[in-house]
């Protein structure tokens, strides 16, 4: 009884070791919020739904790949006064000042001492810290930004429905440059933004991180359920998986395989990687395939344009991540 006991406390423990530390990214105290009605901006809708993660906008047609949290404190104009906080320890990837997109003024953090290296992203800030610089190594909770509503959207942010948007997700290629000046379709409106481009970034529904002050982020990512398979050949490992070696199946060893067998969440998030070595029946006869899926997410995979609406064919979201993962490959 005893052993099992202590057992139990050693588990416990190094649960909690290997765990990293939030803190809510606004002035709000997190434990004064009871559902997301509480923290939840809807947009013109006005439902609450709206503000979450997920095919939540426009009748389930659009996709919505972080949270937006309201302000507590307005000035007497009527501007939001929510200070803006890094979620956990973490250093300055990118600043964004001018207004050049739909995500306005943002900043993005890199946490290289995550379980995975994840990168949180704040958005329609309106000010950003002015000693803030890229390569600055932040506690959690360091004061970034002013809440705002800075976008440049055509449905603009009135400052009624001022917000953060927040973001924590991966990054798909380090080559991401290559594979965007590669896009024909895309020359007329150069990439300003490197490889922080929203195209390069893939979050997942930040609100179950968001709502604890420790959290396992390599096992939250290994935990998001699997929608459907690619399998993919390559000659070099796509950077991916150097980035994020601990979403390899056991057994995968990146030097010795031919190609991939790739799970992906609905919305796109190669989440798990098995190594496919040469001799493997598995292998794609071109240069990638799409080879399985879950019915249970055939709707939303639909929706997310994963696959056609017959479900046999890739859709332009998994066309396009796939071809970003494999940028530089071969
Ligand atoms: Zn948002």
């Amino acid at each position: 009884m005893r052993r099992g006991l202590s057992t139990l406390v050693c588990l416990l423990l190094a649960g909690l070791l290997e765990a990293s530390e939030i803190v809510w990214p606004t002035s709000m105290d997190r434990t004064t919020i009871r559902s997301y009605e509480d923290y939840a901006q809807p947009t013109v809708s006005g439902k609450p739904e709206s503000a979450l993660f997920g095919m939540v906008r426009d009748d389930q047609h659009r996709f919505h790949e972080g949270v937006d949290i309201r302000p507590i404190t307005r000035a007497s104009n009527g501007e939001p006064l929510d200070r803006i906080f890094t979620a956990m320890k973490g250093s300055v990837a990118y600043i964004n000042q001018p207004l050049n997109g739909p995500y306005g003024k943002y900043v993005i953090l890199y946490h290289p001492e995550a379980e995975i290296p994840v990168y949180t992203l704040y958005a329609h800030l309106a000010s950003i810290e002015k000693t803030l610089k890229v390569g600055d190594k932040l506690p959690k909770g360091s004061a970034i930004a002013t809440m705002g509503h800075t976008s440049t959207s055509p449905t603009a942010i009135p400052k009624d429905r001022a917000h953060l948007h927040f973001e924590v997700g991966l990054v798909l290629s380090a080559n991401f440059g290559n594979w965007y000046n590669q896009q024909a379709e895309l020359r007329d409106s150069p990439n300003q933004h490197g490889i922080w481009n929203g195209q390069n970034l893939l979050g997942f529904d930040p609100v179950p991180v968001l709502a604890r002050s420790s959290v396992n982020l390599l096992d939250s990512v290994r935990q998001l359920p699997t929608a459907l398979a690619v399998t993919m050949r390559t000659k070099r490992p796509p950077d991916f998986i150097q980035r994020y070696p601990g979403l390899l199946a056991p057994g995968s060893d990146p030097a010795k395989a031919a190609g991939w067998y790739v799970e992906f969440t609905w919305y796109g998030l190669p989440k798990r990687w098995t190594a496919l070595p040469p001799e493997s029946q598995q292998l794609p006869k071109g240069t990638w395939s799409y080879v399985a899926l879950d019915q249970e997410f055939r709707p939303l995979l639909v929706q997310r344009k994963m696959i056609t609406a017959d479900a046999k064919m890739p859709g332009e979201t998994l066309i396009r991540n796939v071809d970003i993962l494999l940028t530089g490959t071969r």
